[in-house]
């Protein structure tokens, strides 16, 4: 970002996403990462910016991500005027899906950096009432970094939403955590949508499920 607060994005695609909680949370820290790892390892890159943060320096230093992933400034103040149209906000409740030819009307992919719901209380709701155009990834809520996932398959890929192959609502089986012993019988339900991986499970940050048995015994929806 230069010192006028532009984002310099050297003619690469970008994924925002607005962080709309007070904190931080120890999921959402993970979803972050993973997204921006994944826009680093595409090929094409993507830059990957998360907006609207409470202190960039304070979680900088918790997530490790670059002074030039990070910024407290709104989307709604990065976004003015005609380049406000450039954006496409991911939004569960637009009329419209995404398709590969949105590649080309917008550069920047914006997200709701909220932890999931069940059922969805609509905060994306937020940055729709900021103007932008709006895409919907199909009517299955998924978490933010299927979304971002989904959208650089879509776009970069040329995908269609219809042709990704998806896991609904998994149990996951969760890892029997420190001094439990090898197994452990306990699963969970995530009630979101994810990419099906090349191993047919749900694709989840690192460290997902570690901290899903760590959290075992709280009830999924204060988690998430
Ligand atoms: N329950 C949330 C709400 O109140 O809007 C949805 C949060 S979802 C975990 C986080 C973000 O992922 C959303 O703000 C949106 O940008 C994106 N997202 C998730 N599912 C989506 C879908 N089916 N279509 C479009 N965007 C989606």
């Amino acid at each position: 970002m230069s010192a006028n607060g532009e984002i310099s994005l050297d003619g690469r695609p970008t994924i925002i996403v607005e962080h709309l909680d007070p904190e931080l949370e120890d999921w959402q820290a993970l979803e972050y990462k993973c997204i921006s790892e994944e826009c680093t390892n595409s090929a094409p890159q993507w830059h990957f910016l998360l907006s609207g943060l409470p202190s960039a320096s304070d979680v900088g230093k918790q997530l490790s991500l670059p002074a030039t992933s990070l910024t407290e400034q709104s989307v709604e103040t990065l976004y003015q005027g005609d380049r406000r149209s450039k954006v496409c906000l991911l939004d569960p409740k637009a009329e419209k899906d995404l398709s590969p030819e949105d590649g080309e009307s917008f550069d920047v992919f914006l997200f709701g950096g909220i932890l999931g719901d069940d059922p969805p209380r609509d905060r994306t709701g937020e940055l729709r009432k900021m103007g932008f155009a709006g895409r919907r990834l199909g009517t299955e809520q998924m978490t933010t970094d299927t979304a971002a996932r989904v959208t650089r398959i879509v776009v970069a890929d040329r995908q269609h939403l219809n042709d990704i192959s998806y896991v609904d609502r998994p149990d996951i089986a969760l890892p029997a955590s420190s001094g439990e012993g090898e197994a452990s019988s306990e699963s969970v339900s995530m009630p979101f949508r994810y990419v099906k991986g090349k191993d047919g499970k749900a694709v989840m940050p690192k460290g997902m499920l570690d901290l899903l048995a760590s959290d075992a015994d709280k009830d999924i929806m204060d988690l998430l």
